[in-house]
């Protein structure tokens, strides 16, 4: 791959640079040096898309196209996914440090969201209703809602903005996206395929930029009406502000600090194999990462010593080789986090289990090692923050009820996990953590088949699933007066 390469904003159906020229350097997180160019789009630029999208909403191809015709067009796009899925993997790798191992794997799958939410568009339909006045027929229609902002963060980039873009092309919408800062390279090239598949100019348009001017226009901006938003919960709370300005719908997926509870009837096999990927699968940058981990006293030490033994084995390197089972982080500022995070704990309610440091070695880039801390209390500051990287807490559990109470205490709510042979006690535990996802006996498994989103601060709305499309359509209620006498005068009385 080129040392300097350079990419562009897509918008319009054309490539350009940002207006004004604007830019900035994407760092290689294997190797902490900047690898490639990244266009930084202005206010001006997201003015540009936003009056592009409006325009492919309202007039030309868009809107006269059938809902199949549509899908036909989701299917090309993931077609061609599927088959760069390996260039684009590398390109995310190379970009976010994510192993390449997953961004390929991640890169093929998601083609198949495309294709999910292909085969959706030529079913949302409304309803005829059973109403209740003579000789009037009422239905519903489902209409796009407009022009759609979609925002996500620097994590599975790709992976992301297919749980937006499918939904929302399908439904008829137009979409200006808006890539993170960090890691920006496989969406800014995605639009590629977008040409490549036949979408009119306009009808999808992908920028990058920072969250202030970028982010913050895009989501206020007046012909906005669907917001779509990835991201931290502090930057969601801008984001609300934000649509404080145009009352677009929005969505939220936010953060996590997801418990996974081991009781003491499981298979402890697969629940160690659990563990290591619930938190050191994607070097624990991943939303629903099981950061938090519950063990029934009766089996705390082993399970200890068995995802300890685990995670000294875990081989940290370079990302884009295929044997690396874990990268490093995507961000220097996402390490020094982690080991403020750690310092603060260390002695103050947490003892080191193990990891805790950068690995040496790996002085480049951003690698920070799979790290776990036994917490005696739930506000230790690594079992309270989300820390988005390698850092497992651990707490010691009695019984049903307080495994239920510990993993409730958080401010978060986005997923779950319970590892037990017994079913009933699977359901219970499952009905009563307050969060969106809950695995019993697996973890982080998604599809685009099943919902996906947070109770509390992980979020507003649900991601994924057939019900999704209907998120991003408007309701219109069509009122048909089939009677064959005229209406009669409203101020003649009868
Ligand atoms: P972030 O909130 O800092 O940034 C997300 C996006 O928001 C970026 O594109 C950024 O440029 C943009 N942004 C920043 N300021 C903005 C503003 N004022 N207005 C509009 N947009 C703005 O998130 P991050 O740190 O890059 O990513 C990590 C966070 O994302 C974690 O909290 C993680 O849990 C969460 N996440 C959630 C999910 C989910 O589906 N629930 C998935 C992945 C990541």
């Amino acid at each position: 791959m080129n040392a300097s390469k350079t990419f562009q904003l897509y918008i319009d159906g054309a490539f350009c640079d940002a207006e004004d020229g604007a830019g900035f350097g994407s760092v290689e997180p294997a190797t902490g040096r900047i690898w490639a160019e990244m266009p930084a789009a202005s206010a001006a630029d997201v003015d540009r898309a936003v009056a592009a999208a409006r325009r492919a909403l309202e007039e030309g191809p868009w809107p006269a196209m059938t809902p199949s015709a549509r899908g036909k067009l989701l299917w090309r796009l993931g077609d061609l996914l599927a088959e760069r899925a390996a260039e684009f993997g590398e390109l995310e790798t190379r970009d976010t440090g994510k192993i390449i191992r997953e961004t390929q794997g991640q890169a093929a799958y998601v083609a198949h969201f495309y294709h999910y939410f292909a085969g959706l568009a030529d079913k949302v339909q409304g309803h005829t209703l059973p109403i209740d006045k003579p000789d009037m027929m009422v239905m519903t229609l489902r209409e796009p809602i407009g022009v759609v902002a979609a925002v996500v963060p620097w994590n599975s980039q790709l992976f992301l903005a297919a749980a937006k873009l499918g939904p929302a092309l399908a439904a008829g919408n137009t979409v200006v996206l808006k890539a993170a800062e960090a890691g920006p390279a496989s969406l800014l090239k995605f639009a590629e395929l977008v040409d490549e598949a036949g979408f009119p100019p306009g009808v999808v348009n992908i920028i990058t930029g920072f969250g202030e001017p970028c982010g913050r226009r895009l989501t206020s901006h007046p012909d906005v009406a669907r917001v779509a938003f990835t991201g931290g919960p502090e930057t969601a709370r801008h984001v609300v502000r934000n649509t404080a300005e145009n009352f677009a719908h929005l969505s939220l997926e936010l953060g996590g600090k997801s418990p996974f509870i081991v009781f003491a009837d499981a298979d402890l096999d697969s629940a160690a194999n659990g563990v290591v990927a619930g938190i050191f699968g994607a070097s624990g940058q991943s939303c629903v990462a099981g950061s938090r981990l519950f063990l029934e006293a009766p089996v705390y030490d082993e399970m200890v010593e068995r995802v300890v033994a685990k995670a000294a084995a875990i081989r940290i390197g370079d990302p884009l080789d295929a044997a690396t089972e874990m990268g490093p982080l995507c961000t220097a500022a996402q390490v020094e986090r982690i080991e403020q995070a750690l310092a603060a704990s260390l002695g103050a309610g947490g003892e080191l289990l193990c990891g805790g440091r950068r690995p040496q070695g790996l002085s480049e880039g951003f690698f920070f090692e799979p790290t776990m801390v036994a917490c005696e209390t739930p506000d230790v500051v690594v079992a309270e923050t989300e820390l988005f990287g390698p850092v497992l807490s651990v707490f010691r559990f009695e019984g049903e009820e307080e495994a239920i109470e510990l993993a409730n205490r958080t401010r978060y709510g986005l997923a779950a996990g319970a590892f037990t042979r017994d079913i009933g006690r699977a359901l219970r535990v499952a009905k009563r953590i307050r969060s969106g996802i809950a695995w019993i006996n697996t973890y982080r498994a998604v599809s685009p088949v099943a919902p996906f989103g947070g109770y509390k601060d992980s979020g507003l709305g649900r991601e994924c699933g057939a019900e999704s499309v209907l998120d991003y359509t408007r309701v219109k209620t069509l009122w048909i007066n089939t009677s064959q006498a005229p209406m009669a005068d409203p101020f003649v009385m009868r």
